[in-house]
């Protein structure tokens, strides 16, 4: 399947859609969800075209992975979610309902959020 080049989060990247950026490093941005599940929900998307998270391991650099899971820390720290705790998730494809075909990791925090 190529990539979709009309989904929201190519738009988000090309700013034809504004979204609030958060964090963002030289391959990776940051920005909240717009429908949150939890009080800190934040997705974390690389700037590079990747559809999920299998397409992206083979495909980027590694720099650009690398970039991507130390934004990602970043925010743990900056949110201060070391010791309450948070969660990660990416949905890939059709059995995860993934949504927007563009990569994105969900960082979830800010309460129990009870068992997967
Ligand atoms: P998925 O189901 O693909 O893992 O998650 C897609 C996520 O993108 C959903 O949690 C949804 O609320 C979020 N989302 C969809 N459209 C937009 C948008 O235009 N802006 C933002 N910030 N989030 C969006």
């Amino acid at each position: 399947m190529p990539y979709d080049n009309n989904n929201i989060f190519a738009k988000i990247l090309e700013k034809s859609l504004f979204t609030e950026i958060i964090q963002e490093n030289e391959f990776t941005i940051a920005f909240k969800d717009i429908a949150p599940q939890a009080p800190i929900h934040i997705l974390i998307i690389p700037k590079g075209k990747y559809i999920k998270y299998d397409d992206f391991l083979d495909k980027a650099s590694q720099k650009e992975v690398y970039s991507f899971f130390m934004l990602i820390n970043q925010l743990v720290k900056d949110y201060n979610l070391e010791d309450s705790g948070y969660r990660l998730i990416t949905n890939a494809g059709k059995n995860a309902n993934q949504e927007v075909p563009h990569l994105h990791f969900h960082l979830l925090a800010g309460q129990n959020l009870g068992k997967m």
